[in-house]
């Protein structure tokens, strides 16, 4: 798709509808620096929406509710389905994105808002703020009802345990995919897997990504997730690859609900999520290879813990051009990071010629938690 997009710009040789239809284009942040663009029609938009509703209503969202929206605005794909799909079940809407945590507290405080959508890892980073700031427990507030998205993590159990002791509130989790629909599942309040809300929408099938061969859809069913789209007028995308693998079940839901339900196990491929921000490696290399000649172009990403979901700021290892400290360098890197990537980072630097080089494709991902390389051993530059 991205080869399509550059080849022919600037939304590919697969566009299905005339271009004077398409109403809206997200852009998502791409392996080369250049992002990959989704547009989707007027009746795209309204697909999407019922999904998103549906997933809404699943997680427990309801007309009384009044729902604080701390996800990212704008950038994220899912921003104006979520929002459309709170108006749609009649909630109340309160928009405030991310990095804004006064207005959080405020709307706490003041409106009494009882349910929040979320990532997991800002709802965690709320709690130690409002710790901080109040001296409260978040459940002192409230919330009583975390809608979790853009980012797995909320159906990790010592995860969702946390948020919900945390939070004094139930938290349920909802998934969808950029290029397919920002929001495709949503789950019930018996929290085993989010159930499938795409009916007349989409296919899903599972798939063994090593030999590609479909997989009989039953209980504990394991693989990889791919889409049809069967009412898409921009882009209708034939069992697209999702690289994420999931478990799956479909027996009949204790709610009620018939349709399948998923939970979702890990990723094939070294994307990471930070703060519900899609991020290649590689497209950090990117920015930071625009520096030369100050810096060699070689970095490496550390994990502390397996992905796709890392931590902010991302902890980015680069190799200077010259032995000695350069200066303002490790700020105008994190400052251009965030920039050009919208994530926070923070940069180590080492000297020239510390990495080991491979004749190979590089592993840009250092994974702490398998242990340190001897490279790392020594520290960076600022000690
Ligand atoms: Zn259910």
């Amino acid at each position: 798709m991205r080869k399509s997009q550059i080849a022919y710009p600037a939304l590919g040789d697969y566009l299905a509808a005339p271009r004077d239809k398409t109403i809206r284009i997200h852009s998502s942040s791409g392996t080369t620096g250049r992002p990959s663009f989704v547009a989707i029609t007027r009746h795209d938009r309204e697909v999407w929406n019922e999904m998103a509703s549906r997933a809404y209503y699943a997680t427990g969202l309801r007309p009384h509710n009044t729902v604080i929206f701390a996800l990212s605005i704008g950038f994220f794909v899912g921003e104006l389905p979520s929002s459309a799909a709170v108006e749609t079940i009649g909630a109340t809407l309160v928009p405030i994105g991310t990095g804004a945590s006064e207005p959080i507290l405020a709307s706490m405080e003041n409106l009494k808002a009882d349910y929040m959508a979320c990532t997991p890892s800002y709802a965690n980073y709320l709690t130690e703020y409002i710790r901080e700031r109040t001296g409260k427990d978040p459940s002192q507030f409230s919330i009583r009802g975390i809608h979790c998205g853009a980012e797995p993590g909320g159906g990790i159990p010592s995860v969702r345990q946390k948020i919900e002791k945390d939070w004094g509130a139930r938290l349920c989790e909802a998934m969808g995919n950029a290029d397919m629909a920002p929001l495709i599942w949503g789950e019930c309040e018996v929290q085993e897997g989010m159930h499938f809300c795409g009916q007349e929408f989409i296919i899903p099938e599972i798939i063994d990504p090593e030999t590609g061969e479909r997989k009989e859809l039953e209980d504990g069913v394991t693989g990889e997730l791919i889409y049809t789209a069967i009412d898409r007028e921009s882009s209708a995308l034939l069992r697209f690859r999702t690289r994420d693998h999931v478990i799956a079940w479909t027996s009949r839901c204790s709610c009620g609900r018939t349709s399948m339900r998923i939970c979702c196990i890990g990723r094939t491929d070294d994307m990471l999520i930070v703060l519900g921000v899609n991020l290649f490696p590689s497209a950090v290399r990117d920015v930071v290879s625009g520096f030369a000649p100050r810096t060699t172009g070689e970095i490496r990403v550390l994990l502390d813990q397996p992905g796709p979901l890392a931590q902010p700021p991302l902890k980015v290892v680069v190799e200077a051009a010259e032995p000695e400290n350069d200066g303002n360098l490790k700020r105008e890197l994190e400052e251009a990071i965030r920039a050009k990537l919208i994530v926070p980072a923070k940069v180590i630097m080492v000297p020239p010629g510390v990495m080991p080089r491979s004749e190979m494709k590089t592993q840009l991902l250092v994974k702490l938690y398998e242990g340190k390389p001897e490279w790392l051993q020594s520290g960076g530059l600022d000690g």
